[in-house]
């Protein structure tokens, strides 16, 4: 049984749905006080009234982490309400589809901004309250898009989902002398309202791809992220935690089949 961190000051961009509000569950259920992060602002409210009963006490703020003001927002809020930062979960992020031949500038810059400079912003902004709780932790949601599997249409968020982790090393290295660890959940498929998003046939054909049968749950990646904040996870940074069901392991649709 890991010891106890009941009242650690966490933030979750991207906690107002998926995934995001997986983690920031798992977290107020292990008493941590919780801010969640997003830009609409009835959705953060509404998710604020359904995390309220569950420990910990879970706050809302707009901030959009693509937007390195907002996320110097977003710190000084937490250290003001909490006293500090222990926790940073930088899990905002976006995935619209664009294949090569239509993608435009934009397209790109808009993955690109929200997906990893707002990785990098939000590490930026916390990084001296996380170095002041002697136990900081950075958990990054990646993805096994980009790091490990290609999809068409996507190419750009893959590229933003590796590069969160060539980020994710060096920050680590930085980070090591004050005792704040960084790593990273890569999440397969995951249930969530963005993956609904997506279509029925999408769904369906990925839950066909996943040796376990059946897509996960944004808990699975709250689990995961819980363990990377554990005191007993202290001398473990820099490292990438695929977390799919086995989906990654088929090495052909016969495999698949086999079994
Ligand atoms: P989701 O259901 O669409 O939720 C995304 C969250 O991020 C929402 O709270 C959204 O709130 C917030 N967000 C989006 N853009 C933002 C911005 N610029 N600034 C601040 N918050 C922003 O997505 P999800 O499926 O939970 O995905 C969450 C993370 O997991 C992403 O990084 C994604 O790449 C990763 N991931 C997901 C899967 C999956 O299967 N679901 C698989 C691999 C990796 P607002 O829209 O109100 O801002």
């Amino acid at each position: 049984m890991f010891a106890s961190i009941s009242g650690r000051s966490v933030i979750v961009t991207g906690g107002t749905r998926g995934i995001g509000k997986g983690i920031a569950k798992c977290f107020l259920r292990a008493g941590c006080n919780v801010l969640v992060t997003g830009r609409d602002e009835s959705v953060g409210e509404a998710a604020v009234e359904e995390l309220s009963s569950l420990g910990g006490e879970v706050l809302f703020l707009h901030a959009d982490v693509s937007r390195k003001e907002d996320c110097h927002q977003m710190a000084d809020y937490a250290i003001k309400q909490f006293g500090g930062i222990d926790v940073l979960c930088a899990n905002a992020g976006i995935f619209p589809t664009s294949k090569l031949a239509e993608m435009s500038e934009d397209d790109l810059d808009r993955v690109m901004s929200v997906n990893f400079s707002g990785t990098v912003y939000s590490v930026i902004a916390c990084k001296d309250a996380l170095e002041k709780s002697g136990r900081g932790r950075v958990i990054l949601t990646s993805s096994i898009t980009g790091v490990v599997t290609g999809f068409p249409g996507w190419s750009h968020y893959g590229a933003s989902k590796a590069a969160q982790l060539g980020f994710m090393r060096t920050a680590a290295m930085e980070l090591a002398p004050s005792g704040v660890t960084v790593n990273a959940v890569l999440p397969g498929n995951i249930a969530t309202e963005g993956l609904d998003g997506l279509g029925e046939g999408y769904l369906r054909q990925m839950t066909e791809a996943i040796p376990q049968g059946r897509l996960g749950d944004v808990e699975d990646i709250g689990n995961a992220s819980l363990f990377f904040a554990a005191d007993e996870a202290a001398y473990i940074t820099g490292q990438a935690l695929i977390i799919d069901g086995g989906q990654i392991l088929p090495e052909s649709m016969e495999a698949l089949q086999e079994m």
